[in-house]
């Protein structure tokens, strides 16, 4: 794997290399930031699936954010990695030369896309990656059918991640995507906006979905299903992932809390929170290191202590 950038965050350092790895060294016991490795940045509530789990209620006519003009975005650090997601991040009209631009930060932007806008879009989508305009791809799991046709064109995109939802994702259907492959993401259930209102209705089933991929998740790990696996925090506390590892491997893997070394942008909205499910919302401001420390002092604190995790 190649080394894609270094730089230093308060008292430790990070390295991120071109597979998606990312290693912190410290030279204390913690590791303190001072401005997010990451965030979450939503660009448009625009999204013509109607899942009825949506914690975002993107709908087909939702708005697009002001993206060309966030205040914040020249105050970011060079190798800030940008989950960009929506709704679909494809409808908005401002996506490339949005991306253009984080480039010439140096600026680290990924995307999630759902499976279906990901198969319509696969020459965007390359065309994209070539140009570096993306680095990681994330493609939302629906069942439809077409998991030969998807395990094909993701294989075609080295970064490319799996996106599925604990609770909504069938593990008989994970089975069939297994084969040693594919990068599997676990997000937890979100009981927000749609995603409430669906598990007040559906809650019985969504849990037992949630065992069922717990029950599961050894032989998952245990067999290779994939080529790796990595978890949401909310999934790591709805599938107990904890438990599955060891103090030494907890203490390596587990990147830390929401808010304290990410953080969540709504520019839809004009809005950012901790995570995407936070209630505790603030007004964007100019400045990045301002928000992060908001986010991060009104958060958990961090469970880790080791001096180097990856
Ligand atoms: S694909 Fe994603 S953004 Fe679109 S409706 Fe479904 S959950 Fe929401």
């Amino acid at each position: 794997m190649e080394l894609v950038g270094h730089y230093r965050n308060g008292n430790y350092t990070v390295r991120l290399y071109d597979d998606g790895t990312k290693v912190r060294e410290t030279d204390g016991d913690s590791f303190i930031p001072e401005f997010p490795e990451s965030m979450d940045l939503k660009i448009t509530d625009r999204c013509d699936m109607g899942c009825p789990f949506c914690h975002e209620n993107s709908t087909p006519t939702g708005d697009h954010g002001d993206i060309l003009d966030l205040p914040f975005l020249e105050t970011l650090h060079p190798y800030t990695e940008i989950a960009i997601g929506g709704g679909n991040p494809l409808s908005h009209p401002d996506l490339v030369p949005f991306l253009e631009k984080l480039k010439s930060l140096n600026l680290i932007p990924n995307i999630t896309v759902n499976q279906k806008h990901f198969l319509e879009n696969l020459p965007l989508l390359h065309d994209l990656t070539d140009r570096k305009l993306i680095y990681g791809l994330g493609v939302s799991y629906v069942t439809n059918g077409r998991e030969e046709a998807l395990r094909k064109a993701m294989q075609e995109f080295p970064n490319a991640v799996l996106h599925v939802i604990a609770g909504i994702v069938d593990p008989d259907d994970l089975q069939s995507l297994a084969g040693h492959v594919l990068k599997l993401l676990v997000l937890g259930y979100k009981p927000f906006r749609r995603g409430s209102t669906l598990y007040n209705i559906l809650g019985g089933t969504i849990n037992s979905y949630v065992d069922a991929l717990k029950d599961v998740l050894p032989e998952i790990l245990r067999d290779h299903w994939f080529k790796a696996v990595s978890f949401d925090n909310l999934a790591i506390r709805q599938l107990d992932v904890k438990s599955l590892m060891t103090d030494e491997q907890w203490e390596r893997f587990y990147m830390g809390d929401d808010g304290q070394y990410t953080m969540y942008i709504d520019a839809v909205r004009g809005e950012y929170a901790a995570s995407s499910t936070s209630t505790t919302r603030y007004p964007l401001e100019p400045d990045i290191r301002t928000m992060f420390q908001t986010v991060r002092s009104s958060s958990e604190k961090p469970s880790t202590t080791g001096r180097r995790q990856q």
